[in-house]
């Protein structure tokens, strides 16, 4: 039986499994918890129990019907997966098709019929191979599989992976994001129309039923121009990850990576000049590296005037067979680090990490057999987790410290400023945090230091809003949770305070990188559409 086989006999359900789904979700409404109450309605004949995702298609059924009413409360019991959308937001990964990547980075998988760089049996990349790397089909095929297992699909990130997107045709770039909104728009699969504007499907997706609250793409260091950053904003893009890899240059050049470390730290300051979040991969045990010079140059990256990046994957080199490291691996001349070296590396660095960063990934997630030698194990952040508590050190990073699935007492959030330096601006990391140290929501502001670097209209004379976040689950359109942290206004307060610091820094006006769905927030919120970004004036005390 093929996966899809599986996956649809899994899906359907008879009417007798229906019922015995709704009488145990009428128990879970009365207070019943899920177990017990699946175990009050089993199937006959000794069958066993319903599976829980039996109870999110009643309790769908239930609504649509209009017998109940949507109970947020009841739906995030019983949702199979609640992980995945803890930090408000959905993640939709999409991978472009394959194209020849101008790179020649030794340690990069070569694999027929995949984008540069990725394996086929991986999991987001497996998605993409089985659509033919359609935008469309991939988009709203994982829209479907979310929903049918009870997640909320309204507020929709989209992770654009794949080779280099800027090395990618610039029509088939436009045509790929253009795709993908009117996948997320639930349009006419059949109308792919040449003639069909980005701009227009951007527009009805302001108000569409699932919308996309962030756009990230990924690409290299030296492709970052002016130009590039202003075609990636007119797409709707609001984050860039980058390969950084090392900021060691004979490292870079060993493993023919094609660019400086100053071409990266340049690359990045002209990211953060747009206004856009910054994602960097960093990638220790290269050819030519040590853990001690992995160590030295973990720290190189937060120094003021370097990389410090708003997020990080950290990428252990991995040893494949069809990357070219594997003929130094064959010849002697590379050893990829032990499991625990590795942990014993990543737990010194761990500490070093600023709090306005968010460490995404410590390894990349690539099934096992793929790895030649060294550390084959994929949950290898539990690892550390447990090797830092042995240390008695801890990990400040935001995803150590975002509020997970507690409830959040409003009252006692205290708002933080962490102020920090780059090479031409002044960062503001404002945190509302926990008494004890969670983090309830954040907002980057950005205070260009040395005027309007990009020479852009609607940055003229603005500080920049990179980013707001709040944590709490998602929660449906609709439905509530009690104490989650989304509906406090989390956000609202952010902005004032922003506002505030913007005035008092004598600047005119505010601008935010706003992802199209987020555009009727900001819109709400006194910020008016510009050409890439929603500004809003900020009058001075004294005027
Ligand atoms: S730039 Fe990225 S995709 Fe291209 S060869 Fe290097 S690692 Fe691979
Ligand atoms: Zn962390």
């Amino acid at each position: 039986m093929t996966n899809a086989q599986d996956w649809h006999r899994k899906r359907s359900y008879s009417p007798e499994e229906l019922d015995l789904a709704k009488a145990a979700l009428a128990d879970i409404r009365a207070g019943i918890e899920v177990q017990k109450a699946l175990r009050r309605h089993p199937l006959p004949e000794g069958r066993g129990f319903l599976a829980k995702h039996t109870l999110v298609a009643a309790y769908r059924e239930l609504v649509d019907t209009g017998e109940w009413s949507a109970d947020g409360e009841v739906l995030a019991r019983i949702r199979m997966k609640p992980v995945r959308t803890l930090s408000g937001v959905t993640t939709i990964t999409v991978l472009t098709k394959p194209f020849p990547c101008p790179g020649e980075c030794i340690f990069c998988p070569t694999e027929a019929d995949m984008p540069q760089s990725y394996l086929p049996d991986e999991p987001g990349a497996r998605r993409g191979l089985e659509n033919e790397f359609d935008p469309y089909r991939q988009v709203s095929s994982r829209l479907k599989a979310l929903s049918e297992v009870g997640h909320p699909t309204d507020k929709i990130e989209l992770l654009i992976l794949g080779g280099s997107w800027s090395a990618y045709p610039r029509d088939y770039r436009e045509w790929f994001v253009r795709r993908c909104f009117e996948a997320l728009n639930g349009e006419n699969p059949a109308d792919d129309h040449a003639a069909a504007h980005l701009s227009d499907a951007q527009q009805r997706n302001e108000t569409g039923k699932h919308r996309c609250v962030g756009l990230t793409l990924e690409t290299r260091p030296d492709f970052i121009t002016r130009d590039e950053l202003i075609f990636d904003r007119a797409l709707g893009a609001t984050k860039l990850q980058i390969g950084i890899q090392s900021l060691d240059d004979r490292v870079l050049a060993l493993n023919r990576r094609g660019h400086s470390a100053a071409q990266a730290i340049e690359a990045a300051r002209l990211i953060r000049a747009a206004g856009f979040k910054l994602v960097a991969h960093w990638m220790p045990n290269l050819l030519g590296a040590s853990p001690e010079s992995d160590r030295a140059d973990f720290v190189r990256l937060w120094e003021p005037g370097s990389i410090q990046s708003d997020e990080l994957k950290i990428y252990p080199c991995q040893l494949l067979r069809s990357a070219e490291l594997y003929r130094y691996w064959e010849r002697g001349e590379y050893q990829p680090y032990s499991e625990a070296e590795l942990i014993t590396l990543l737990a010194d660095i761990k500490p070093d990490v600023p709090r306005y960063c968010r460490i995404n990934r410590v390894i990349r997630d690539i099934p096992s057999p793929n790895v030649v030698e060294g550390n084959r194990n994929t949950s290898l952040r539990q690892d550390v987790a447990l090797e830092l508590i042995r240390r008695g050190t801890a990990c400040v990073c935001i995803r150590c410290r975002e509020v997970r699935r507690g409830k959040v007492e409003i009252d006692k959030l205290r708002l933080n400023d962490l102020v920090y330096h780059t090479k031409s601006t002044e960062e503001h990391f404002l945190t509302f945090d926990t008494p004890d140290d969670k983090l309830a929501g954040f907002l980057r502001l950005s205070l260009p230091r040395g005027g309007n670097l990009l020479r852009l209209a609607d940055l003229e004379d603005a500080a920049i809003i990179r980013e707001v976040h709040v944590y709490g689950q998602s929660i449906e359109v609709g439905a509530d949770l009690p104490g989650a942290a989304q509906h406090a206004g989390l956000g609202s307060r952010l902005l004032v305070e922003a506002e505030r610091i913007t005035r008092a820094n004598g600047f005119a006006r505010l601008a935010v990188i706003s992802a199209v769905g987020t555009r009727q927030y900001y819109a709400a919120r006194g910020f008016e559409h510009g050409a890439l970004y929603m500004v809003k004036p900020v009058v001075s005390a004294e005027a």
